[in-house]
């Protein structure tokens, strides 16, 4: 008997289908034939044989933030989790079960209900499932590392026989491999994750950090910051953002699992080294502490081209200088380049221990702009990909949560030495390789 979609389902034509479809990057729109929101697991095991039985293309989604819109597909059926999003806290082993759906705003406000934190990304609009899977990289990383690094159990609908679907559950016990490739393997590639469980960690206060310099000051302010974010206690975990120059300021942004007083020593060397224009510390509970690191406005959709890289070694000044220059040139004022530090806790796993490859880098590297108008699109994109092309000899891959259509060597760039094994990995899970899009991991004979 053939399978019937089941959930919430959205079709062309439907009042809701504009804002169904949407992603947040507006670039190069995306119109499925039918978005189904699925509502429990059964929903999504549907979905998938659906898919399979009608030979429709189809794609998973959460919280829609793929940069290159690897969640939709024209004409095809968008499988979106979105609407399961339970999460649930077992306070005595300080275990969360979080549906594959939730937002990492449910998972925080959830979790510091009863003083516990999953060290993961920073805004909340980011889907946790797409973000583990990929790494996630945060303000608490440095401190306990990724949000991979936290993954005890995943639920996984997974493709069986010609046309069906199946339900497996991935532990370091059962389905190891597959365990494997979930912590930094890429979302969209394996199956649709339904329920991760993590462990957390007891939280309280944080001491946070802002400080702010002029433009002119670039290339001494980053050399400091590189030569001390990722080396500085592992309970400070930083990031550096470059404007354009238009913007006027470069700023340091930071997150302390300690006192304000300990922090204030900590953060001495950025201070002293390069005179700021604005200095701002304070003590906050851990949950308060990302309306410091957040646009109060939230994310709003836009046109976007983001990407990445890692630096393994301090960046030397000839590469800061094609920075300064990229942001003396940019194409509006929202051209930006950002930094995050990594090191402490990260470094710790072993390359080959989980699918994130990039575990001896420094700092991940983001290159970012968005526009307007559609005619605003070329030199924006043209900005990113020279800009990421001229750090190339000084950065290293880029992180498969930040991916890019241009980078031509992805698996490598993405996954480096860990490819072969994901590939493995994709052969046995899913042969016929259902779960397909422009840069997923292909099984061997393909
Ligand atoms: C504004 C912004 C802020 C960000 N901040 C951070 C940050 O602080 N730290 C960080 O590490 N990353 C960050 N990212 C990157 C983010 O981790 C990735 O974009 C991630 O893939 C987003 O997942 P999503 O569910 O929101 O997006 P979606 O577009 O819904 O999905 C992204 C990918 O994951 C797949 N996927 C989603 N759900 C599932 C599922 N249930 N099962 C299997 N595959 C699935 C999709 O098919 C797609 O390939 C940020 C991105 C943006 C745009």
């Amino acid at each position: 008997m053939a399978t019937e979609l089941t959930g919430r389902i959205v079709l062309p034509g439907d009042p809701a289908y504009d804002k169904a479809r949407e992603n947040l990057n507006l670039y190069q729109p995306k119109f499925p034939g039918a978005i189904v929101f699925c509502q429990e697991e059964k929903d999504v095991l549907h979905a998938l044989a659906f898919a399979r039985e009608k030979g429709l293309p189809f794609r998973v989604r959460g919280g829609r933030h793929s940069y290159q819109n690897f969640s939709i597909v024209d004409n095809g059926l968008v499988i979106d989790l979105s609407e399961m999003n339970d999460v649930t806290v077992n306070v005595p082993t300080k275990t969360a079960k979080v549906s594959a759906g939730a937002d990492l705003g449910k998972v925080y406000n959830t979790l510091w209900k009863y003083g516990l934190a999953l060290p993961a990304g920073t805004e909340f609009s980011v889907g946790v499932a797409g973000l583990t899977l990929g790494g996630g990289i945060g303000y608490l990383s440095r401190l306990f590392g990724l949000t991979c690094d936290h993954l005890l159990k995943v639920k996984m609908v997974v493709p069986k026989g010609e046309k069906g679907a199946d339900i497996i559950e991935v532990t370091r016990e059962q389905h190891n491999d597959v365990f494997w490739a979930c912590c930094g393997g890429g979302g969209g590639n394996f199956g649709i994750v339904t329920e991760l469980t993590f462990r957390t960690h007891p939280i309280d206060n944080v001491s946070v950090f802002k400080i702010e310099w002029e433009f002119d000051q670039l290339e001494s302010v980053y050399e400091t910051w590189q030569g001390w974010a990722p080396f500085t206690d592992d309970k400070l975990t930083s990031t550096l953002e470059l404007h354009a120059k238009s913007q006027n300021v470069i700023r340091s942004l930071g997150q302390f699992v300690g006192s304000k007083k300990r922090l204030i020593e900590l953060i001495k060397p950025l201070i002293q080294e390069n005179k700021p224009k604005k200095v701002q510390l304070a003590s906050l509970p851990f949950n308060k502490a990302f309306n410091y690191f957040n646009d109060p406005a939230g994310n709003k959709p836009s046109f976007f081209k983001r990407s990445g890289s890692f630096g393994y070694k301090p960046i030397p000044k000839r590469g800061i200088k094609i920075m300064k220059r990229f942001l003396e040139h940019a194409p509006n004022d929202s051209a930006a380049i950002w930094q995050q530090s990594l090191g402490g806790a990260v470094s710790e796993v072993e390359t080959k221990d989980t699918a994130f490859y990039h575990r001896e880098a420094l700092i991940a590297q983001e290159y970012n702009t968005s526009w307007t108008n559609e005619e605003e699109a070329r030199e924006n994109i043209q900005w990113v990909v020279a800009l990421r092309k001229q750090m190339r000899p000084y950065t290293d891959g880029d992180y498969v949560n930040w991916p890019d259509l241009s980078i031509r060597d992805w698996p490598k760039a993405y996954y480096g030495e860990n490819f072969h094994r994901l590939r493995e990995v994709k052969t046995a899970v899913d042969p016929l390789n259902v779960f397909t899009f422009q840069q997923s991991i292909p099984p061997f004979h393909e």
